[in-house]
């Protein structure tokens, strides 16, 4: 699973495990902070080993990776926008990932504005003025990807960071 050396993506969702088998007693759940631990130390050791433009750049594309087979594992609609975005939504509600909304949606370009409340990685952070969720970019982007057969960017304009307690993504086709 993780001796092999690789070139690209081999990850698939069964590396995750039977999570009701494996945890009996404790669940499928954890603390917030025990995610966050995880993925800021390991945000932390990448700056300090391959510096900021890197670890983001390697933090989109572990979210591209995830948010491709949330997609393909968790949301069955496809094709109708609506119910694509209706199951969407609820699945992040249903899991804690955060409160998504669609501001605005172009059915011709595929051009989205769309916010996350409560968000995973970064509500009730400091104010650092920087946007922080490149792991959420890829993410967004990873997710329309799977819908939509074409690859996305996603770029987040606003944060929780930057003072607006809510984070807001553009993401279009690329
Ligand atoms: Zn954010």
């Amino acid at each position: 699973m993780f001796k092999e050396e690789r070139s690209e993506s081999t990850f698939h969702w069964g590396m995750l495990g039977d999570l009701e088998a494996g945890r009996p007693n404790l669940g499928r759940s954890t603390d917030l902070a025990v995610y966050r631990l995880m993925q800021f130390t390991l945000r932390d050791v990448l700056i300090a080993e391959h510096g900021v433009d890197e670890a983001n750049r390697l933090f989109v594309k572990a979210g591209e990776v995830a948010g491709r087979h949330f997609c393909r594992n968790l949301i069955k609609a496809r094709g109708d926008l609506a119910a694509f975005v209706a199951e969407l939504q609820k699945t992040l509600k249903d899991l804690g990932v955060g409160i998504l909304r669609i501001e605005s949606a172009d059915a011709a370009t595929l051009e989205f504005t769309v916010s996350v409340g409560e968000d995973l990685d970064c509500s009730g952070l400091p104010q650092t003025d920087e946007v922080i969720c490149a792991y959420d970019e890829g993410f967004l982007a990873g997710v329309l990807e799977e819908y939509s057969g074409k690859p996305f960017t996603a770029r987040e304009t606003d944060c929780w960071c930057t003072g607006d307690r809510t984070c807001r993504f553009l993401a279009k086709p690329r």
